[in-house]
């Protein structure tokens, strides 16, 4: 099957209110086109100048889509990611909190971010621990912060090996989403963006409402590029 038919296939088998962010890295114009074509309206990149790179060959349609960063944000690269994305996914500190907010306020624009949460993969630091006293106390350090809006909790997790041992850290991930709607309920923070190509029909069954999907959609990438793509 093709690009297209593994994504109509895909937006047919998931519930309607799942969003799916299109895992982007070491995709070609063509390949992020065709996706498009079929109803395709979110693009995750990992780094930035891959998407600075890609939203400027896609031309005037990059701007009908969404842009989110998914990979781990260097400071010195905020004023740059800024221009490019719509959410940055991957906020796991409260220092990258302030430096993004700090940015954004320079550019007076406001802009979405996600907390990024560590679900028990020994592979990246990135993400706060799954606590949730934890994640609460930055996101409430974030509420604080005008030029921030906390919209949403990612997990990364494992990209490979059974997906049924990520059940578990779904789970936990969506019990604190939940306790942060009810303590924190501004109404902003609606997302749950947890499972990837091997992972997305659990993660969904656990409370998923936005995927993301590289490998499923576009087939395998041309290298081996490990557990995570940083
Ligand atoms: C690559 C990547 C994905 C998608 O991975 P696949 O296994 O190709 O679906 C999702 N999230 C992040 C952060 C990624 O880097």
């Amino acid at each position: 099957m093709g690009i297209k038919e593994n994504y109509l296939q895909i937006r047919k088998e998931i519930p309607g209110y799942v969003k799916i962010v299109l895992a982007a890295k070491m995709r070609t114009k063509e390949e992020i086109e065709e996706v498009i074509d079929a109803g395709g309206e979110i693009i995750g990149e990992n780094y930035v100048q891959e998407a600075e790179r890609m939203y400027e060959s896609l031309g005037e349609e990059a701007k009908r889509l969404k842009w989110h960063m998914i990979g781990s944000l260097q400071k010195n690269k905020i004023n740059k990611a800024l221009r490019v994305f719509d959410c940055i996914q991957t906020i796991d500190s409260p220092e990258l909190a302030e430096a993004v907010n700090k940015r954004a306020q320079n550019l007076n624009r406001v802009i979405s971010v996600f907390i990024e949460v560590n679900i028990g993969s020994e592979i990246t630091k990135a993400g706060v621990e799954p606590n949730y006293e934890i994640v609460k106390k930055l996101a409430e350090y974030m509420s604080g912060l005008r030029y921030l809006r906390l919209e949403g909790l990612m997990t990364m997790g494992p990209r490979v090996g059974n997906p049924e041992d990520s059940r578990v850290y779904f789970r936990k991930t969506k019990d604190i989403f939940e306790k942060l709607q009810k303590e924190i309920s501004n109404g902003d923070l609606r997302y749950l963006s947890m499972g990837m190509s091997n992972s997305y029909k659990v993660a969904i069954e656990e409370g998923a409402n936005m995927v993301r999907l590289g490998t499923v959609i576009f087939g395998k990438r041309g290298y081996d590029d490990g557990n995570i793509n940083r």
